[in-house]
């Protein structure tokens, strides 16, 4: 997960300071020094670490922190606060044409994910949005850029304009957009080439692409794993071809984050969405306040919920939340929660999502992958019906005869039944939380 080592250290150093009832400018001076270390280790850009610490610094000493009742709790507020600030402050919304089709240009280097993030996006305009894309294979010097779309196109069940490799890219976006005038597609996202560099002769193509296709939006797709070297590329882009927003890929992985919180403060131009797994719907708006919230440790739950409500069926999920509410959960409900809660993403990213679980050493490197699921199914299903719904009942010798009954091992039966009491535990801290803030913002 990104940003690990940052949020550890940032929360381990914050925790020092939120108890206290009384803060000096020493405190606040040794705290930033910790700050500064963790961001710059991040690989934060130098400069933007400069003038983070010393707008928190001038405010954590100022009035507002120092004549609270809890000058802990309010210097860690500043932080957040300037953190969000840092990334962008406000989440940066998708644009949408008075009249459509609304144009997005899809730039970046090769391999940076931009084909994938295309298909991404696609999908998501279409999920949470209802919109009809048409996406389009512009890198005609990568043959197998091509394929790729056309591949993620027939996954997704959506159109996708090629025309092959020996048409110009200028020509592949003029006749695209009139296709889909012509067809009433509301979004035309054009895949346009990369190189492993920033050069010239890609430049002025993306230029000239620009100068047809006048689009709305033009999205630089960067690897966040590349830490500074995504914000240098970040600036040249954006030098010549004024990008309207960034995408990063692969925050999923194991980078620093430092390119998340640095894209914006050194460009001016915010990121759109973050690119987290290589399937096609993992892709999530970036919200700066959530961002900097998971970073400090305070958790996501908006995102959680939000993942929530489009991937888990409200009636079963209603029943489930009675059943968490009066502690009823069964084996089978597991099973059946088991298998929704795989649609909304691997279930460690989940969790760090959630306050606190960081904490929660136990749970912390919890994954569910196929090859575990079919365990558990069997596992379960070796239960009697009685023991499904009692989970006390599973003494040793039951838990034995159900690991014989399932091909699996006494480990695997102890590990499921543990995991179903963390779970329940889980549940009913997400029911508690969930109160009051389902509330879905509008616009794109
Ligand atoms: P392009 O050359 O920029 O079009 O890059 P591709 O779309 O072909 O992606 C390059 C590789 O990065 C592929 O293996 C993708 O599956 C992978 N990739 C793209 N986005 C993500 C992401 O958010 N997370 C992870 N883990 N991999 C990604």
């Amino acid at each position: 997960m990104a940003f690990e080592g940052l949020a550890e250290r940032l929360q381990s150093t914050l925790k020092k300071i939120r108890g206290k009832g009384k803060v000096s400018e020493q405190d606040v001076k040794e705290m930033m020094r910790e700050v500064r270390l963790a961001l710059l280790e991040a690989d934060v850009n130098f400069k933007v670490v400069k003038k983070f610490v010393n707008d928190v610094k001038e405010r954590a000493v100022g009035q507002e922190v120092l004549e609270s009742l809890t000058p802990g709790q309010q210097v860690i507020k500043v932080v957040n606060e300037e953190l969000t600030k840092l990334m962008g402050g406000e989440q940066s919304k998708i644009a949408s044409a008075s009249k459509p089709p609304t144009v997005i240009m899809m730039v970046g280097l090769q391999g940076a994910g931009k084909t994938t993030t295309t298909g991404k996006l696609a999908n998501h305009l279409r999920k949470n949005h209802n919109r009809n894309p048409l996406m389009v294979a512009a890198d005609i010097y990568r043959p197998a850029a091509i394929k790729q779309l056309e591949t993620l196109g027939k996954q997704l069940d959506m159109p996708v304009f090629s025309l092959g490799d020996q048409v110009s890219p200028v020509e592949i976006a003029k006749q695209a957009i009139a296709k889909a005038k012509e067809e009433h597609h509301d979004y035309v996202l054009i895949d346009t080439a990369g190189r492993l560099h920033v050069d010239e002769k890609l430049m002025n193509e993306l230029e000239d692409i620009k100068a047809v296709a006048s689009p709305d939006e033009i999205l630089l797709v960067v690897d966040a794993m590349t830490g500074q070297d995504a914000v240098n590329v970040a600036e040249n882009f954006n030098e010549r071809l004024d990008i309207t927003g960034a995408i990063l890929t692969k925050l999923d992985g194991d980078t620093r984050g430092g390119a998340a919180i640095s894209v914006k403060a050194v460009t001016g131009t915010p990121v759109k969405f973050a690119g987290m797994g290589e399937k096609i719907d993992a892709l999530e708006p970036f919200h700066p306040e959530r961002m900097a919230s998971r970073i400090l440790g305070m958790g996501d739950v908006l995102t959680l919920i939000e993942k929530a409500q489009t991937n888990v069926d409200e009636k079963k999920a209603k029943e489930l939340e009675r059943k968490m509410r009066t502690n009823e959960l069964t084996f089978d409900d597991f099973l059946e929660q088991l298998s929704q809660v795989r649609n909304m993403g691997p279930l460690d990213e989940l969790l760090n999502m959630m306050p606190g679980a960081g904490k929660m050493k136990g749970l912390k490197n919890a994954q569910v992958d196929e090859k575990q699921l079919t365990h558990i199914e069997a596992i379960v299903k070796s239960m009697t019906k009685a023991e499904r719904e009692d989970p006390d009942l599973l003494n040793a010798s039951r838990r034995k005869r159900i690991a014989k009954g399932s091909g699996t091992s006494i480990q695997e039966v102890n590990r499921l039944i543990k995991q179903f009491g963390e779970m329940k535990k889980m549940m009913k801290q997400m029911t508690g939380m969930q109160k009051g803030k389902g509330k879905k913002k509008g616009g794109l």
